[in-house]
């Protein structure tokens, strides 16, 4: 009898996991059950070219109808995986009971809500799948008052959006600088003075108190006092990870599904991919948890070698983007603990980067405008690299000819 790979959750990780299944000449059953009315898609530009109106719902789709038809992948949309049952092998889906000899949790991740009065009023949005960006761009008009609560990557790619859409703009968030979590200073000052050129205001040290309703839309009420008037609120505060379902059935969990790096969870037939996952990295030498759709297709391949008997062991420097009016924001590695960073280029040319440094190890880059510094950087940071900080800083050397000097660890 033929085997049965069932995906609980249709995302960036279940559609990378069912390509290298395939790929690798897996010729059992694949069942993905999907709870959103979807194929698997790209969210990206959902913060993005999708906002913005510049990209067909088609082409968000990671693989058309028809890949799953011809790769024999029956595809359940709409359709929520209840429960699982580890010793008898099946997931519990509309009241029946689904046979599986291998499970992949692909569940991602969950915005987190703000817990305050009014934010289940009509005018408040939060933004994970396409349902949301459709409810949000109902009030994209031009001249509409726009608050935005959370000044991280996917609040300030919204407020670009938006202000470029003519919209009015206020970022509030409770940190003293932008994007705080992920950047130095000197990047988190130099977007906001982007934003701020382009129109948008910012209220800094600043949380929310409540949302209360107006005659013209609702006004957000800040720790500071003020009442910011809004049409349109969007939350941005952050994500959880799924794991409801794996922590149901027993599998360890702890801010995210427990897995090794062969993406095994703590029960030998169920592995786990993408956002969901608390992972070891050897490369780093901790385990962590990520955001990003570079993850989400490694693990997913990560996952599919495992089951096809080809257990290849996870090992990848985190990577992610964001893109903000004409700005490529690309980082690779963990800028946490570094001793020293270094700009290279002039922020005020719009092409520079941030480099991190332990001593002389680059641990991170971030990268706008510069691809050549991301793509050679991804490479050295991998190779645990050592760099001289002063001729990084010296934009009169070719920074192919600071990465052919480099040394390794
Ligand atoms: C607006 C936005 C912008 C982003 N921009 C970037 C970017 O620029 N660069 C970048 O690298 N990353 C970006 N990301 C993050 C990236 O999209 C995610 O890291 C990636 O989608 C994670 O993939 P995943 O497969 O783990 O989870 P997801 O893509 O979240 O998919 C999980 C799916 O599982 C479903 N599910 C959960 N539980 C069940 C269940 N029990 N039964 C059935 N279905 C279930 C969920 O509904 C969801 O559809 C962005 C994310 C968002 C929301």
């Amino acid at each position: 009898m033929s085997e049965t790979v069932v995906i609980a959750g249709a995302g960036q990780a279940a559609a990378q996991a069912i390509i290298s299944l395939r790929q690798g000449g897996y010729a059992g059953d694949i069942l993905l059950f999907g709870e959103e009315p979807y194929l698997p898609y790209q969210r990206p530009p959902l913060s993005k070219k999708f906002l913005a109106g510049e990209m067909e719902l088609e082409r968000l789709y990671l693989r058309p109808e028809s890949y799953y038809e011809e790769h024999q992948v029956k595809v359940r949309t709409r359709t929520r995986i209840e429960s699982i049952d580890p010793k008898g092998r099946t997931v519990r889906v509309d009241g029946r009971n689904i046979g599986y000899d291998h499970l992949v949790l692909a569940t991602g991740s969950h915005v987190r809500r703000v817990p305050i009065p009014g934010q289940q009023f009509p005018e408040v949005h939060y933004l994970r799948t396409i349902d949301d960006v459709r409810g949000i761009q109902g009030g994209f008009v031009k001249g509409r008052r726009l608050v935005i609560i959370g000044g991280g990557y996917i609040g300030l790619e919204v407020a670009a959006v938006a202000v470029t859409a003519g919209l009015e703009v206020a970022v509030v968030e409770i940190a003293d600088r932008v994007m705080a979590r992920a950047v130095a200073p000197p990047i988190s000052r130099f977007y906001r003075e982007v934003h701020e050129a382009a129109g948008v205001d910012f209220h800094l040290e600043t949380g929310v108190m409540e949302i209360n309703r107006a005659e013209d839309g609702v006004r957000v009420r800040c720790t500071t006092g003020r009442q910011l008037p809004a049409d349109l609120v969007v939350v941005g505060v952050g994500i959880s990870p799924t794991t409801a379902l794996a922590e149901d059935a027993g599998l360890k969990c702890s801010t995210g599904i427990i897995v090794d790096e062969f993406c095994r969870t703590s029960d030998p037939r169920i592995y786990a991919a993408g956002d969901c996952t608390n992972h070891p990295n050897s490369l780093l030498g901790r385990r962590l948890r990520l955001e990003s759709v570079h993850n989400a297709q490694e693990q997913g391949k990560t996952a599919a070698l495992s089951i096809l008997g080809k257990p290849e062991a996870y090992a990848q420097i985190p990577w992610f983007w964001s893109d903000q009016y004409d700005l490529k924001l690309q980082m690779v590695g963990l800028a946490e603990d570094y001793t020293a960073m270094i700009l290279r280029g002039d922020p005020a040319s719009r092409a520079f980067a941030a480099f991190y440094f332990v001593g002389e190890r680059l641990i991170a880059v971030h990268a706008i405008n510069s691809g050549r510094e991301f793509m050679l950087s991804k490479k050295l940071i991998a190779q645990g690299a050592h760099l001289d900080p002063h001729k990084v800083a010296d934009t009169s050397i070719a920074f192919k000819d600071i990465a052919a000097e480099a040394r390794s660890a």
